[in-house]
């Protein structure tokens, strides 16, 4: 059995860089280098290279490094790489000896299986996400719910995600068009900004619930299907993701023929 989550127990120790993926292994501070470095790793051509791949060793010792970049990096994406680098400056390679894996959670790095039982107990295995239940009910129209599925996976064509798929016409246009103070995240566009807060706080207000927004729409979803404390009917199954749905018509109003569709 894989348990998602306990491979984050094991840190893999650099050796000589042929069994440890640089991005998606944690071998530099205490996270993967793609969770530290999303943008980066976007950007990548090289998002499944061992560390061996990605650098050489100068004549000096020193390590010169060759990510995949193929694009232009924007100067946010450029600070990002300095500071990566700076991360990266000082590794060395022992080409004598092979990568070896650590167990985090002992002194010695040693796992023992007592160990791995208490971490493995220590996750709330039974607490998985009921998909069936949060997108795919039969009360929500099909193409609402890919919506829906599409914004909990990211893959909503908002201006951060456009900028990371490099398709943004403008890469300093990445404001949301509300309140043109946040960059235009989903979590930003359907929980957070002002505008849809007052969308929200609206329809609190006609059911009489009281509820703190979530911090993104996976919570969201999670806690809606629940019915914030009530019992969950067919109607407010159907509320959530159609209230999404009706936000993004209205953004792409607002974005693409200027119409602007106030809360208030
Ligand atoms: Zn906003």
């Amino acid at each position: 059995m894989e348990v998602e989550g306990v491979k984050e127990e094991v840190k893999k120790m650099k050796q000589d860089g042929t069994k440890i993926s640089f991005w998606n292994d944690i071998w530099v501070g205490v996270s993967k280098l793609k969770d530290q470095f999303p943008s980066l790793f976007r950007l990548s051509s090289k998002r499944n290279g061992w560390i061996a791949d990605m650098g050489v060793c100068n004549e000096n010792g020193l390590m010169e490094w060759d990510l995949g970049f193929s694009n232009y990096l924007n100067e946010y994406e450029n600070i990002q790489l300095q500071t990566l680098l700076s991360l990266l400056s000082g590794k060395v390679f022992d080409r004598s000896k092979e990568d070896v894996i650590q167990w985090v959670h002992s002194v010695d790095k040693v796992f023992t299986v007592a160990e791995g039982i208490r971490v493995m107990l220590s996750y709330n295995l039974v607490n998985e996400v009921d998909w069936l239940n949060i997108v795919w009910n039969k009360f929500v129209p099909t193409k609402i719910a890919i919506f829906h599925w599409q914004t909990i996976q990211g893959g909503v064509p908002v201006k951060e995600v456009l900028g990371y798929r490099r398709c943004l016409r403008d890469i300093t246009d990445d404001k949301c068009g509300w309140c043109l103070s946040h960059v235009e995240s989903i979590d930003h566009l359907f929980l957070h900004c002002s505008w849809s807060h007052k969308i929200w706080s609206a329809l609190f207000n006609w059911w009489n619930v009281c509820w703190i927004i979530p911090s993104n729409i996976l919570e969201f979803s999670l806690e809606w299907s629940n019915g914030l404390g009530m019992k969950a009917s067919k109607f407010w199954k159907l509320i959530g993701p159609v209230t999404l749905w009706a936000m993004w018509l209205a953004r792409n109003e607002l974005v693409f023929n200027g119409v602007y569709l106030c809360g208030s």
